[in-house]
């Protein structure tokens, strides 16, 4: 049963997983699994030095999967080593790119003002961004969850045109849940998506808030899919070790077209 009138949304973030040869096959799979789905956008985010390869099998695919990257540089261009833009994203095919990912906000040191810029410099450009957010457990038992989600989100949303906001996904991403095998219940994910819904409302209008996609992300795996994505404020996934499998990554795509 539909719940509301945004398409779903699922994308499979691969991280640092795969070489060439298997993000080939696994984009392949990925298409070939879809031929049938309609209803859901689905995407994946790639390692930079497969973008080309991944961009190559998707076409000759001819399903219409995003392609997207992981990271993007907050700067335009010139001396910044090993950075990449997004121009270069773009030049390279790429529809979409994560920001604010929870490994990058806790493993590589990101703050929210760096998540911001790069939040701005891809939407500057033209790309679609989804923005992580999400607690870590420490936080979640201090009860701080609604918090650092609204930190976090009003960080990386404040200075947004409103004419960019289309291109805006959030992931709500409990970062206890991530990689764990551990999944939010659905009611807590509903709560959370709700509380992100509400906020963008307040910052951005309720027009954009009830068009915004808020998707889940932790631990999505086909077997809890359909629970989570039943809510309705959860408009989607973010799969990580899920889409590393064609079958398993597809599954979770259908089961979002289906709810
Ligand atoms: C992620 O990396 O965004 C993610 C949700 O990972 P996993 O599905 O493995 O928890």
């Amino acid at each position: 049963m539909p719940t509301s009138s945004r398409t779903p949304y699922v994308g499979g973030n691969w991280k640092m997983n795969t070489d060439r040869a298997g993000a080939r096959e696994l984009a392949a799979g990925v298409c070939e699994h879809l031929a049938d789905v309609e209803g859901v956008e689905a995407a994946v985010f790639v390692p930079f030095p497969y973008l080309l390869t991944v961009r190559e099998a998707l076409d000759k695919a001819g399903k219409r999967v995003k392609l997207g990257a992981q990271d993007v540089s907050d700067r335009e261009n010139g001396a910044y080593t090993g950075e990449v833009s997004a121009a270069m994203l773009l030049d390279s095919g790429v529809h979409a790119v994560l920001t604010g990912h929870s490994e990058r906000r806790h493993v590589i040191g990101e703050d929210d003002a760096l998540v911001a810029a790069k939040t701005r410099a891809a939407l500057d450009a033209g790309l679609e961004v989804v923005v992580c957010v999400g607690e870590t457990l420490e936080q979640r038992e201090a009860g701080q969850t609604d918090a650092i989600n609204a930190r976090q989100a009003r960080a990386a949303l404040a200075e947004l045109r409103a004419d960019v906001l289309g291109r805006v996904t959030i992931a709500y991403e409990p970062v206890w849940a991530i990689g764990t095998g551990r999944t939010a219940t659905p009611d807590d994910a509903q709560d959370a998506h709700a509380k992100l819904r509400a906020l963008v409302g307040s910052m951005h209008g309720q027009a954009a808030a009830g068009a915004m996609r808020i998707i889940y992300g932790g631990s999505m795996k086909p077997s809890n899919a359909a629970e989570l994505l039943a809510r309705e404020d959860v408009d989607g996934g973010l799969i990580g070790e899920a889409s590393l499998k064609a079958a398993d990554f597809a599954a979770i795509v259908r089961a979002a077209a289906e709810s």
